[in-house]
């Protein structure tokens, strides 16, 4: 077990708000998301990984107490993301089947993820 209390290592705000959003989304209720960028990059996020890292504020504080994201007991399985919407051009919302609607997925957060794939070896 690591000594450091660094178990969250993935960015949880929006770095940047400027990243340009996705030339397209594909949400698959039942799996996940993929995204395939500008420069010609698709990514993919299942949907566990994506509650697991929500980075609401709520999320966040459960995760620096160590305590779970999700599932919590009373988590309908398996995830499901009910729906998702576009925020404000740089970023995404999901409603999942537990109930929790509150974080938003920037651009920026979704690219980060990512970033150790794209041009980190030359
Ligand atoms: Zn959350």
């Amino acid at each position: 077990m690591a000594t450091m209390n660094d178990d969250e290592r993935l960015p949880t705000e929006p770095l940047d708000e400027s990243t340009p959003p996705p030339t397209s989304l594909d949400l698959d209720r039942a799996e996940g998301l993929t995204a395939t960028w500008l420069d010609g990059d698709t990514t993919h996020y299942s949907l566990e990984e994506l509650r697991v890292h929500c980075p609401c504020a709520e999320c966040r504080g459960l995760r620096e107490r160590g305590l779970p994201v999700w599932p919590k007991p009373a988590s309908p399985l398996p995830l499901r993301a009910e729906s998702a919407e576009l925020v404000g051009g740089w970023g995404i919302t999901f409603t999942w089947n537990d109930g929790h609607t509150t974080g938003i997925f920037s651009w920026a957060l979704l690219r980060q993820w990512r970033a150790r794939d794209a041009g980190a070896e030359s």
